[in-house]
């Protein structure tokens, strides 16, 4: 399938990296759960499940380092980030298998241009937000699978 590369870095530069992503893939998934919101300290944040060989760091990828929290799943997630600045460019929730990333598309140059794909944990949302993804794409947790 055709992708397009993407590129993206943290807020102080000492990370860089590159994404191959379908036409699909450049969209924007909202999560509104509680553990984002922590994580990110804003009111949702911005993803994309893609195969973690989409994803290469230029720079600074061996330095980044690892949080994990325990998912909703009991499974374990975790979040890489730079030591400097905490931008978290992906995250593997290893409910997913070894191969599946998810990747902090709001970091990507072009980002603003994606639309909204879907949203979930809207279960969680602060009473203030308004839901934005396509109808029927509004989760209250995730899709039903
Ligand atoms: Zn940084
Ligand atoms: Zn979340």
């Amino acid at each position: 399938m055709a992708t397009t590369t993407y590129k993206g870095h943290c807020d102080c530069g000492q990370t860089e990296w590159e994404v191959k992503l379908t036409a699909d893939q450049a969209s924007h998934v909202l999560c509104h759960c509680d553990d984002c919101k922590r994580v990110s300290t804003g009111a949702y944040t911005l993803n994309q499940i893609i195969p973690k060989s989409a994803l290469t760091f230029t720079k600074g990828g061996d330095a980044l380092k690892v949080y994990t929290y325990k998912a909703l799943s009991g499974n374990p997630t975790h979040c890489y980030y730079c030591p400097n600045c905490t931008t978290h460019p992906y995250h593997h929730q290893t409910v997913l298998g070894p191969d599946t990333i998810v990747l902090r598309t709001g970091l990507l140059d072009g980002a603003k241009d994606f639309p909204v794909a879907a949203e979930i944990f809207c279960k969680d949302m602060y009473k203030w937000e308004s839901k934005v993804a396509p109808a029927g794409a509004s989760f209250d947790i995730t899709p039903p699978s």
